[in-house]
């Protein structure tokens, strides 16, 4: 007869818990000796332990549902729990992608209703909802620009962007194959439309841009922009991560675009800190409609189908038919927030953004002091005289319990801060966010040291990140 199966603690971890060292009898196991482990770590706590094990472990990190998020263009709304509870539905979570279609009509309906009501949003009347982000729906854009050339017998290569673009911008020009041609900015942050007119020739395929722009400035000029590129047929690409400050206002089709995408996650709400996931629909005019990847949903007789033959398609650019789950969640919160919903929360994130640029705008210097959208940018630059940089304001802040605004993007701006609070935050949070950014940039005249040594609240202080990208180390040590 074998010994029981021993249990024996081991040292605790450095976060405290004790993993029990189990030896598992070899002899009454049916499983041959060589397969198995020689030991196996259970952890062998109480309920009590383990909730608090992973209550401390969530709040050492930073979430939307403990304090504000104020990443500029990134958009980190509050993400409503019912979507949560939607997206989990067993028939929505459980369904096989493979299933045929007459045994997942609900899901197709769904896909097809949400269709429907981006096409409202953006005036469009074509809509697919397969890249899984807004780069990749960029990347999407610019092969449905090269289809649309092609199909006319021409190959023009050059895309223009501001120099206020996104970095995505010219990652998927360039992938997809086109020149990237960038143009600088006015004073007023905006396109130059004499620049542009001067480099506009037959070899433009087409113009990228977001508007609102990345300065949280709107381009006034648009219906004019667009009328310059069409007048060489360059198709007019809307990025569309900036939808926030629009949604309900004014629609990208009226603006003169021929294309653009959406970033469900940040727009129609999804949490998507660290990477993901995410959903980047293409929206397009009619005749580009044909371009668009299969499978396509149709609607005909009251049944819910997938068109899989579409000899212009750009072809399949997603396993299946996108992030189901984003989904679900942005069509619960279109229709929870209805037509009327959806404008107010486009006129709060402004509202809210102006309210931070007018009580901070006496504190950092405002590269550009007008109205600006849902986001406003700062520049550091003030505080860079007494030896503290935006990196450092940024670090600060977590101190206080926030998290970092987004910084050194645009870059354009020097020592950018970009601040975007969205329409969910409350007029006492952002007053308490305020009130924290006039005490730093009172501790960087007055307490340099304390702002640059920051964080030294968080559980880890300033991290070696170039470092930690070159000795990439993420296992758990259990011993
Ligand atoms: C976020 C963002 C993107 C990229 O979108 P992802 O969904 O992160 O791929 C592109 N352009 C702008 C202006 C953005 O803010």
């Amino acid at each position: 007869m074998s010994e029981p199966t021993i249990f024996e603690l081991s040292k605790p971890d450095r976060i405290g818990v004790r993993l029990p060292k189990l030896d598992i009898p070899l002899q009454t196991s049916p499983i041959p000796p060589n397969y198995l482990r020689k030991s196996l770590p259970i952890p062998e706590i109480h309920e009590l332990d383990v909730v608090r094990h992973y209550t401390r472990l969530s709040i050492m990190n930073h979430h939307v549902d403990k304090e504000m998020y104020p990443l500029g263009s990134c958009t980190m709304k509050y993400n409503p729990k019912i979507n949560e509870e939607l997206a989990r539905l067993p028939g929505f979570c459980q369904l096989h992608p493979l299933s045929p279609a007459n045994a997942m009509q609900g899901a197709l309906q769904l896909m097809w209703e949400l269709e429907e009501a981006l096409k409202i949003v953006t005036g469009f009347s074509a809509v697919s909802l397969q890249p899984a982000a807004g780069a990749q729906g960029e990347f999407v854009g610019l092969l449905l620009m090269r289809a649309y050339h092609k199909s006319r017998g021409r190959s023009p290569k050059k895309i223009i962007i501001p120099d206020s673009a996104h970095g995505t911008n010219p990652a998927s020009i360039t992938l997809a194959g086109f020149e990237v041609l960038q143009l600088p900015s006015t004073h007023e942050g905006l396109v130059n439309v004499e620049e542009l007119k001067k480099v506009v020739d037959e070899n433009v395929a087409g113009l990228m841009i977001t508007n609102p722009n990345t300065l949280g400035l709107f381009e006034k000029h648009i219906v004019e922009i667009s009328s310059i590129i069409h007048s060489v047929d360059g198709l007019m690409y809307m990025d569309g991560a900036n939808l926030n400050a629009i949604v309900g206002i004014v629609k990208p089709f009226d603006m003169g675009f021929d294309i653009c995408h959406l970033n469900l996650h940040k727009t129609f709400s999804t949490p998507h800190g660290g990477g993901g996931p995410g959903s980047g629909p293409v929206c397009c005019r009619k005749d580009l409609e044909k371009f668009l990847p299969v499978p396509r949903i149709v609607h005909t007789n009251g049944k819910f189908d997938l068109n899989w033959h579409e000899k212009d398609s750009i072809g399949k650019v997603h396993t299946f038919f996108g992030n189901f789950g984003v989904f679900v969640r942005a069509l619960c919160y279109i229709r929870m927030n209805g037509k009327e919903g959806l404008k107010k929360n486009s006129q709060m994130a402004v509202l809210n953004a102006n309210y931070i640029r007018c009580k901070l705008q006496e504190y950092y210097d405002l590269p550009y002091p007008t109205k600006c959208m849902h986001e406003v940018v700062f520049s550091g630059d003030r505080q860079k005289k007494y030896g503290v940089r935006t990196l450092d304001i940024a670090k600060r802040l977590l101190d206080f319990g926030f998290h970092a605004p987004t910084v050194y993007f645009p870059l354009i701006v020097h020592e950018a801060i970009m601040i975007e609070p969205t329409e969910t935050e409350s007029l006492q949070t952002l007053d308490r966010f305020i009130e924290v950014m006039q005490i730093i940039a009172e501790e960087a005249q007055t307490n340099a040291e304390l702002v640059v040594s920051a964080p030294t609240k968080t559980p880890v202080s300033r991290l070696n990140e170039a470092l930690a990208a070159k000795l990439l180390d993420v296992s758990y040590p259990l011993e």
